[in-house]
């Protein structure tokens, strides 16, 4: 790999380092100005909101912070319920405050919406969704910086590497000319001489004796000449032999490393807890989903009461139950059809069938879903999941079919749970 290949590598790592970080700042600094507000309005979120903004202030590299931060502020809005909707002031410190992403425009509105309707169950689902999105992002961008990181520092250093080995070999090149220069006027110097004696010289004997002799200096120094050079230019092969060597260690070092920053972007696709993709991965697959890939349905699914079931045997079994059902719906889709974790105990799916043929695969996954046992000690845990269903037209605007589904997600929820209802975009 040409060296200016490496620099442009190193320039484009570094502006995407630099990217990361500016990502990571801007989020905590958004995150702590809307606790802030959050707090100064709602005072009976005080303690929770003190408590994160310390958690956040003391430790920013805390991946969980955010997880936390969703959970306390979602109980504390739960218990809010009687009020129904939104105060508008909170709605617009969150809009302010969070209104830079674009990756949370989408759940900011959907906030608005359910508040404006008064919809409180609406309002702290779009509320969970904006904060597991947040905690999501903030997680990517730490995984892609330490990634980055490691891959500069090495980099750099081979860089050096090839810096000083570059500049001893200008530096023998200088030395070179200026040896040649001095051998040119060392023996034009001599000649002269030879010159300068011969016209002062009468006797021949004694004149072909100073030519012999000034011509034998001269053939001295030519010869020393050529042996320093002969020796010099013998190190200047090894040391171009060893740099050679040492370039391509180089190329195939960066190129293991680009690897590895690949892979580490494909880790930060996925989701830790269920191993299946989270939800940035899932907003991609769905914006390169195919016009032209025929009938294609989307799932937004939701575990039943799955409150209760972390508040009655635990959070370690409520992860246990999200890994079982992740397992079930991530069986139940293949390839070009995808699964994701879109935050919570929420997952979303897209299946390449029509609306009948989905809605038919979903009863099948809700039914595995019930017929699961997760074993908590000597307890023996059920659930049951919710889902809602809608088409994906090719012609309608982004996001209006997962719209549909949610909605469909709800009227599921609200006609008692552990069912599918399906929606037609038509
Ligand atoms: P509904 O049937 O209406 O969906 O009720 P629900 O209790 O499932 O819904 P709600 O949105 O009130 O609660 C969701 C709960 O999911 C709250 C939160 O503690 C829990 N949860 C979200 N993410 C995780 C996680 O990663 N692990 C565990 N164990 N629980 C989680
Ligand atoms: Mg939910
Ligand atoms: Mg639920």
């Amino acid at each position: 790999m040409a060296e200016n290949d490496l620099r442009k590598t190193v320039i484009e790592l570094e502006t995407s380092l630099q990217n990361e970080r500016e990502r990571m700042r801007s989020l905590r600094r958004v995150a702590l100005r809307a606790l802030a507000v959050l707090s100064a309005r709602e005072p009976d979120l005080e303690g929770a909101v003190h408590d994160l903004t310390r958690t956040i202030e003391e430790d920013p590299d805390d991946t969980q912070c955010l997880d936390r931060m969703s959970a306390r502020l979602a109980d504390t809005i739960r218990q809010h319920d009687q009020r129904e909707a939104m105060d508008e002031g909170v709605l617009s410190a969150l809009e302010s405050g969070l209104g830079a992403f674009p990756f949370l425009a989408e759940d900011l509105a959907r906030v608005r919406q359910a508040a404006e309707r008064s919809d409180a169950d609406l309002v702290r689902r779009s509320l969970a969704r904006v904060f597991s999105a947040l905690e999501e992002n903030c997680g990517q961008a730490l995984a892609e910086r330490e990634q980055l990181t490691e891959v500069m520092g090495e980099i750099r250093s081979r860089l050096n590497d090839v810096d000083s080995a570059l500049s001893a070999d200008q530096d023998h090149s200088e030395r070179t000319q200026a040896s040649i220069r001095e051998l040119h006027e060392n023996i034009t110097g001599d000649v002269s001489t030879i010159k300068g004696r011969v016209i002062d010289i009468t006797n021949l004997d004694t004149m072909r004796r100073e030519v012999i002799d000034g011509l034998d200096r001269v053939a001295d120094r030519v010869k020393d000449f050529r042996d320093t050079r002969e020796a010099e230019l013998l190190a200047a092969m090894e040391r171009n032999r060893a740099l050679r060597t040492r370039s391509q260690q180089l190329a195939r070092q960066v190129n293991d490393l680009r690897e590895r920053l690949s892979e580490a972007r494909d880790e930060a696709s996925r989701d830790k807890l269920t191993g299946l993709l989270n939800r940035h991965a899932f907003d991609q697959r769905m914006a390169d989903l195919r016009a032209d890939a025929g009938p294609a349905s989307l799932i937004v699914w939701d575990i039943d009461h799955f409150k209760h079931v972390n508040d009655e045997y635990g959070h370690t079994s409520g992860d246990r139950i999200l890994r079982a059902v992740a397992e079930v719906l991530a069986e139940g889709v293949h390839e070009p059809d995808f699964v994701a974790r879109y935050g919570g105990e929420e997952f979303v799916m897209v299946v390449h069938q029509s609306l009948e043929a989905a809605r038919e695969l979903a009863d099948r996954l809700r039914r595995e879903v019930a017929s699961i046992v997760v074993k908590a000690g000597s307890k023996r845990l059920k659930v049951t999941i919710s889902g809602g269903l809608a088409d994906v037209r090719a012609d309608a605007p982004e996001g209006s079919a997962f719209e549909l589904a949610d909605k469909a997600l709800l009227a599921a929820k609200r006609q008692g749970r552990d069912r599918i209802v399906a929606v037609s975009s038509g």
